[in-house]
């Protein structure tokens, strides 16, 4: 048995704390951590079932040039010499990385370091920039730095918490949690949360303000002309620590200029928007919460402002229970704006336009030539790579080709680079296909590093597991490139507390208390100082103790030490609604998927809460548009298309549609939703517009459809398929509109290529247009087969997954196996609402209606449901009704 190790859930930016034991058996126990300040004992449904994912089957164990197996050194310096020559031909400009922010802050810094400070360019953007950039740069305009004021904390001491553009129920979950726990033992908590759509978050609020698409600067425009207006104003902090009220409020009144004008821009009853409005006004405490529902958006910066300013003229700012707080999606997002992980962004929050600072960098880092301005955001880099501009890309921890906006021009843009590197942990990935060069990358449990969460807590990521294969930790890479550039004396680096130790030496380098990012008093750290690094937030002071809230002297990091208002004159967003194009997609996350899937897919109990990609609409528009719920849907833009379920909700605005960002190549065949979003960014952050493109709908005529449960992985079937992750097995949920005539013929030409069908079984009833198919292996069952004509029943999966747990089928079980169910009849679960415990609706339903269960509390009682991770409170409390 080892000791615990303590780190931090690899998921999202809250950043939980987590320890990893491993028994006698050498299985691995995920635990919360108890003491970590971000999550305090809590874990979510992701972070509950890590272990589920550590070994991953499709690991990346060596590196390769076009397919072949190479030595490092033969990987390292062709990369080295690739990058040089193309350089030496075209500039420096010519080459670019981009990185994630799954990566640990010493893999992002010396990524940053090698980009702006050896090959001279700025081309090194992020994923992050997909999730968070326009509230980094909403920050920089109002703090003069990219200043998150507020701490976890705050959440508890509020007395109103204004959710916006956040499903933090299912995004953020521990911290929902947190906001629930508050909520329950202060009752005078008031919750607002504002989002078009209706979400698990929305239960927990007094007021969902449902506003229309794109509408939220106009919001809180209408807010801070009301505020000003109606004696909220903190004169004192207002003349003493801020400039530029008059002209924010003077444009607010522009766009806002009435209570009733607000609610009619956004589509809001006027008494809600008063409410609001009052409540915000009459509460001194007051967190603003806000997430890519804000970031996402062709005017995110200003919208971020937009709340910002309200938080200004009222001074509620740098006390305990108040300030506007961005949550980020990523593990290390925030690390990454420590480094300069953004294109715009120097290391240690310093100003890559800002020639003393360029200056200052390149002093610390004695480098030969640095970059001369910011280099290119996220989007316009892969359109920079399609022209041929840019000629060499390094790809690292990240899936671009599903993830990023016009996704079907990222694929192409990199098919036809002259030099696509890609630095992953796992083999197959979308952006992985396009590679050159693939590069072995750790994992998390392997590599050793730092991040830091949402609330300024950096919190260490030490390794408890062995590498496997030849990967190394990105920073090993990164330097191994540049000792082959001829940079080894700047890139000294054998472990990762020394590169940690230089971020925190470069965070006070000529740091006169200018520049609030400082780590200084860690730049001495020893190995073991490091290893033994407590949650802290940043800045330290000089005795290395962490700061909980900014701002609470009243003094900014702008030139003048004054905090910005900035006017904002609100925009709606770029795409318009036309007769053809009549619906506004809204993109996101789903609870227990992360990303691109490429570590939550793996997981049966992950894959098993949403298991196929869907789009949610209103039932009338479903209506309207002839589609069924549970039907599949096409989803078009006029060039490219998207097959997805279809799901009706009345918690979708007439009009609108919300589809989740997650299932890439790897997981469906055609449900990347990124091919729909325009590549229209925030004129300032770079940031897509990923909440609001306009599409069309149509029912998909499927003619014949079915599912198949097989151990063995197999590439996708038809031009409808999902690939979800079982016990034991892969299930493919696939449906067709090209014709087949012949079942039997696509089923053993799918499944019985090796043997010829020997062990094989099947049934055709041609009158009721239905085939079933079974192979086995020996005795064991090795994969079975549905089909059956459009809108046939087919049987319910949950029985047939659970025979792949047999070593050999029970005669009983194969002779019902093609009938689909078992001889008795059991409970079928439905759908999985509890990951934790394996409960599904179906059973909640029943336990409700049969035992007179009235909340979610004795719901757990009862089933246990919801009283492990807590994920699912949610959706049990809208069981009850
Ligand atoms: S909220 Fe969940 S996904 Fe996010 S860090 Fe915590 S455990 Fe991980």
């Amino acid at each position: 048995m080892m000791n615990p190790t303590r780190t931090t859930c690899p998921y999202c930016g809250v950043g939980c704390g987590v320890t990893v034991e491993q028994d006698a058996a050498g299985a691995f126990k995920v635990r919360p951590d108890k003491e970590h300040p971000a999550n305090l004992g809590r874990l979510c449904s992701k972070g509950t079932a890590l272990a589920e994912t550590l070994d991953h089957p499709q690991r990346l164990l060596y590196p390769e040039i076009h397919g072949q197996r190479v030595s490092w050194e033969t990987a390292t310096t062709t990369i080295a010499s690739r990058f040089q020559q193309i350089i030496a031909e075209h500039g420096a400009e010519a080459v670019a990385f981009y990185v994630s922010g799954q990566l640990l802050t010493e893999d992002y810094y010396v990524a940053n370091k090698l980009m702006k400070g050896f090959i001279g360019a700025g081309n090194i953007d992020t994923n992050s920039r997909l999730c968070m950039a326009s509230a980094v740069a909403a920050y920089k305009r109002a703090f003069g730095e990219d200043l998150v004021p507020c701490s976890y904390e705050d959440l508890e001491s509020a007395q109103l918490i204004v959710l916006v553009g956040s499903n933090a129920a299912w995004c953020h979950p521990v911290l929902y949690q947190r906001m629930v726990k508050a909520k329950k033992y202060n009752p005078a908590l008031n919750v607002i949360n504002i989002d078009p759509r209706r979400t698990q978050t929305s239960d927990l609020a007094d007021v969902h303000l449902g506003l229309a698409p794109g509408t939220d600067a106009i919001l809180f425009n209408g807010l801070l002309a009301w505020l000003a207006e109606n004696g909220h104003t903190d004169h004192a902090f207002v003349s003493q620590s801020t400039t530029g009220m008059e002209q924010a409020v003077a444009m607010a009144k522009t766009t806002a200029p009435s209570v009733q004008a607000v609610a009619e821009q956004c589509g809001l009853p006027l008494a809600d928007v008063e409410r609001f409005f009052t409540l915000f006004g009459s509460t001194a405490q007051v967190v603003t919460v806000f997430s890519q529902g804000i970031n996402q958006s062709s005017s995110g910066v200003d919208k971020g402002n937009a709340l910002i300013n309200c938080h200004l003229l009222t001074g509620r700012i740098g006390k305990p229970g108040m300030g506007p707080f961005s949550f980020t999606g990523q593990p290390n997002a925030m690390g990454g704006r420590e480094v300069g992980g953004l294109a715009n962004q120097l290391a240690a929050h310093l100003d890559i336009e800002n020639p003393e600072h360029r200056a200052l960098v390149q002093d610390f880092w004695q480098a030969p030539v640095m970059a001369t301005g910011s280099g290119l955001k996220a989007v316009d880099l892969f359109q920079a790579i399609g022209t041929g501009k840019v000629k060499a890309v390094w790809v690292m921890g990240t899936n671009p080709v599903v993830s990023l906006p016009d996704s079907e021009r990222v694929r192409a843009a990199l098919a036809q680079c002259e030099l696509v590197i890609v630095s992953d942990c796992v083999s197959h990935t979308d952006t992985l296909e396009l590679a050159h060069i693939r590069l072995p990358a750790l994992g998390w449990g392997e590599r050793d590093g730092t991040v830091t969460n949402s609330d300024r807590t950096i919190s260490r990521q030490p390794p408890f597991l062995p590498a496997p294969g030849e990967a190394k930790q990105d920073w090993e890479i990164l330097t191994a490139v540049a000792h082959a550039m001829g940079f080894a004396a700047q890139f000294p680096y054998q472990a990762a507390h020394e590169i940690f130790r230089e971020h925190a030496a470069l965070s006070a380098y000529r740091n006169t208390g200018t520049r609030c990012f400082n780590i200084g008093a860690w730049q001495d750290l020893s190995a073991a100082e490091y290893d033994a690094l407590p949650p802290t937030q940043w800045p330290l002071d000089a005795a290395g103790q962490g700061t909980v809230r900014l701002f609470a002297d009243g003094k900014f990091f702008t030139a003048s030490g004054k905090a910005q208002f900035i006017a904002v004159q609100a925009r709606l967003p770029h795409a318009v609604r036309t007769p053809a194009f009549p619906f506004v997609l809204n993109t996101g996350r789903v609870r227990d998927h992360w990303h691109t899937l490429t570590r939550t897919g793996i997981s049966p109990r992950l894959s098993a809460h949403v298991a196929e990609p869907y789009v949610e609409i209103h039932p009338c528009d479903a209506r309207d548009q002839g589609l069924q719920n549970g039907g599949i849907a096409r989803i078009h833009n006029g060039t490219q298309h998207i097959l997805v379920k279809v799901k009706t909700s009345r918690d979708q605005q007439r009009g609108s549609l919300f589809v989740p960002m997650h299932w890439s190549g790897q997981f469906s065949s055609a449900a990347g939703v990124g091919c729909l979003i325009p590549a229209v960014v925030d004129p300032i952050s770079g940031q897509p517009e990923s909440k609001h493109a306009v599409v069309a709908i149509e029912p998909y005529q499927a003619t014949w459809q079915g599912f198949l449960i097989s151990r063995r992985k197999i590439a996708s079937l038809t031009e409808y398929c999902t690939t979800i992750k079982v016990e034991n097995a892969w299930r493919y949920e696939f449906a067709s509109a090209s014709p087949m005539t012949d079942w039997a013929a696509f089923a053993r030409d799918l499944l019985c290529q090796d043997d010829g069908g020997v062990n094989w079984t099947e049934y055709l009833d041609t009158a009721r247009q239905t085939y079933r198919a079974a192979r086995f292996t020996g005795e064991q069952l090795e994969s079975c087969l549905f089909i059956s004509a459009a809108g046939g029943v087919l049987p319910a999966r949950d029985w047939l997954v659970g025979l792949f747990a047999h070593d050999a089928l029970p005669a009983a079980d194969r002779a019902s196996l093609l009938a689909g169910k078992p001889a008795v009849a059991g409970e079928d679960k439905g759908r999985t609402v509890c990951a934790c415990f394996n409960v599904g609706e179906n059973t909640i339903r029943k336990a409700i209606a049969e035992q007179g269960l009235d909340s979610v509390e004795s719901i757990g009682r009862c089933l246990n449901a919801g009283t492990n991770c807590g994920s699912c409170l949610p959706e049990l409390q809208a069981l009850l009704g």
